[in-house]
C-alpha cells in the first residue's frame, strides 16, 4: 500500500507578509472570531500568516532617534474600523503606563520608535497566527473536482532550508515595499539604500569616524538621513544631491489630507484613468518627494550655522544628479553633475546613501502559472476589484487579495498606514461574504457532494 501525502489543513486565508497591514488583518480576524462566537449565523474565519523575518520588524533601519510618525496615531491598526478595539494605540499606551504622559505631550505624531513598539505589541498579541522565518517563494493552484482553482498552496522556505505548504481558500498579499535604486546603481559595503541605514552605521562611531557622506534624494527619508548623519558624525561633511532647487514641504493641510480618507478610495476607484492621473499629480506632494516642514527648518538652521562658522559641513548639490560612481578601497568617488550650469564635481565620500524611494511588489512574481489568470489593465498592471481582490479569469474561484500595490486602482493611501484599518475590514467582509456564499470544500466532502 502506498502512502498518499496528506494535504495541508485548509484555512480561510493565508497571509503573505506580517507587516502592519497583515498584523491589522490578523487583529481583524481575531475580532471576527470573537463576534462569530456570539453569533452562530456568522462562521468564524481561520487564517495563518507567513513572514520572512525572524520576528516582527518595520523599517528598522530608519528608526532614527528623533524621527516622528508622519501620520496621526489615530490611524493605528484598528481605530478607524473599530474605535472600541483594545488594539488601538491608546490601549498600548495604557498597557505601557504612558497614557497620561502622552496626553500631556499634546501630539498626534508619536516617535517612530514608539509606534514600532506599538506595532510589535499588536503583532505579539496575535502571534499565534504567524509563522516567522518563513519566506513565501511560490503559490500553486489547488483544483476542485470541476477543475476550477478553488484553493491555493503557498509554498514557504523556512530558515533551515525546508519547504512548507499553507493552503487557503484566499490569499492576502502584503509583502511591503522594496527599496528603489536609480538605474545601474549597485549596493555594496559603501553604497547603501536608506532602508538599512542604522544597520550599516553600526560600528562606524568608533575612530576613525567617517569624514564624508553623500545622500541622494529629497524626500522624507533623504532629509532624515542627512539630519541624522550630520548630527551623529560632528566631524563629517554631508553632501546632498537632488534635482529640485530645494527641499519641498509635505502638504498635510486638512482639505488635502482628505485624499487619505476611506471615501477618497471610492472616488479614486470610480474615476477615469485620466482623472486618476490628475488626482495623483495634484496631490503627490502629500506624500512623495516632500519633507516635513519642521525638518526643513532644522536642516536650514544647520546650513546657516555652518555659514556663520565658515565650516559648511552640510553641502547642498541642488538641481544636480549623480553622473558617475567609482568605488575604490578607501571610499567612493561620486561625480555630481550640476544640471543648471553643466559643471561636474568629484566628491570623495566614505559612504553613498541612496534615499531614492520604494516600489510596491507585483504579486504576479510569486504566482507562477497562476499569473496567466490575472486580468491586466491597458498598461499591463494587474486589475484589482474594489474589495482589493485581484481580478482573475473565471477559472479562479478562490480569492487573491492585495494590501499594497494598488495605488493605480485605489489611490495614494495604498502603501500607507492611513487606510489600513478600514481596508482590512473591507477585505474580511469580502472574504466572509464569499465564504458564506460558497460551500466549503470540507463541508462538501462531509455532505458527499
Ligand atoms: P520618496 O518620497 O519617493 O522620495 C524619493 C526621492 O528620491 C525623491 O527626491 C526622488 O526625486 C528621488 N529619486 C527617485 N529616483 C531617483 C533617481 N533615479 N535618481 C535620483 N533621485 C531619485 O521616498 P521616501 O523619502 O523614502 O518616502 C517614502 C515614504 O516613506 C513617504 O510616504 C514618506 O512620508 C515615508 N517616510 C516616513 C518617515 C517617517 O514617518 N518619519 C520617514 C521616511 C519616509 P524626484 O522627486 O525627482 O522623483
Amino acid at each position: 500500500m502506498t502512502n498518499t501525502p496528506q494535504p495541508p489543513p485548509s484555512h480561510d486565508l493565508v497571509g503573505i507578509g506580517f507587516g502592519p497591514s497583515n498584523v491589522a488583518l490578523a487583529i481583524g480576524l481575531r475580532e471576527q472570531r470573537e463576534r462569530a462566537a456570539a453569533d452562530p449565523a456568522a462562521p468564524p474565519l481561520s487564517g495563518v500568516f507567513l513572514e520572512r523575518q525572524a520576528e516582527f520588524g518595520w523599517h528598522r533601519g530608519m528608526l532614527l532617534d528623533d524621527a516622528t510618525m508622519q501620520v496621526s496615531f489615530l490611524k493605528d491598526l484598528v481605530t478607524t474600523r473599530n474605535p472600541a478595539s483594545d488594539f488601538g494605540f491608546l490601549s498600548y499606551l495604557h498597557a505601557a503606563g504612558r497614557l497620561h504622559d502622552f496626553i500631556n505631550h499634546k501630539t498626534l505624531f508619536p516617535l517612530r520608535t514608539e509606534f514600532h513598539d506599538y506595532l510589535a505589541w499588536c503583532a505579539d498579541r496575535v502571534g499565534d497566527q504567524v509563522r516567522y522565518g518563513a519566506e513565501a517563494v511560490g503559490v500553486e493552484p489547488v483544483r476542485d473536482e470541476g477543475g476550477r482553482i478553488a484553493q491555493l498552496d503557498v509554498v514557504a522556505r523556512t530558515a533551515d532550508g525546508a519547504y512548507h505548504r499553507s493552503r487557503g481558500r484566499n490569499v492576502v498579499f502584503a509583502p511591503g515595499l522594496t527599496p528603489r535604486l536609480p538605474a545601474g546603481a549597485r549596493l555594496s559595503g559603501r553604497v547603501w539604500h536608506n532602508e538599512y541605514l542604522l544597520q550599516r552605521l553600526e560600528g562606524l562611531d568608533a575612530a576613525p569616524a567617517p569624514r564624508s557622506f553623500v545622500v541622494v534624494g529629497a524626500g522624507q527619508s533623504a532629509a532624515e538621513c542627512v539630519e541624522h548623519l550630520y548630527r551623529r558624525f560632528p566631524e563629517a561633511q554631508v553632501h546632498t544631491v537632488f534635482t529640485r532647487y530645494g527641499y519641498s514641504p509635505s502638504d498635510d493641510s486638512p482639505f488635502a489630507n482628505r485624499i487619505f480618507d476611506p471615501e477618497a478610495v471610492d472616488d479614486f476607484y470610480g474615476a477615469s484613468t485620466e482623472t486618476k492621473a490628475e488626482i495623483m499629480g495634484y496631490h503627490r506632494n502629500t506624500n512623495y518627494s516632500v519633507v516635513d516642514p519642521d525638518l526643513i527648518d532644522t536642516l536650514y538652521q544647520a546650513a546657516y550655522q555652518d555659514k556663520v562658522k565658515g565650516t559648511e559641513r552640510l553641502r547642498m548639490h541642488n538641481t544636480s544628479r549623480v553622473a558617475d560612481v567609482r568605488e575604490g578601497p578607501g571610499g567612493v568617488t561620486v561625480t555630481v553633475e550640476d544640471l543648471a550650469g553643466g559643471k561636474h564635481t568629484a566628491v570623495e565620500a566614505d559612504y553613498l546613501v541612496y534615499a531614492t524611494g520604494y516600489s510596491a511588489a507585483d504579486p504576479r512574481g510569486l504566482l507562477g502559472e497562476l499569473a496567466e489568470h490575472v486580468v491586466g489593465d491597458s498598461e499591463g498592471r494587474p486589475a484589482v476589484e474594489r474589495d482589493y481582490r485581484l481580478a482573475t479569469s473565471d477559472e479562479v474561484t478562490c480569492g487573491i487579495y492585495l494590501q499594497g500595490g494598488t495605488e493605480h486602482t485605489h489611490g495614494i493611501s495604498s502603501s500607507l498606514l492611513s487606510n489600513v484599518a478600514v481596508r482590512v475590514g473591507e477585505i474580511l467582509d469580502a472574504i466572509s461574504a464569499r465564504t458564506g456564499a460558497a460551500v466549503r470544500p470540507e463541508e462538501a466532502a462531509a455532505f458527499g457532494r
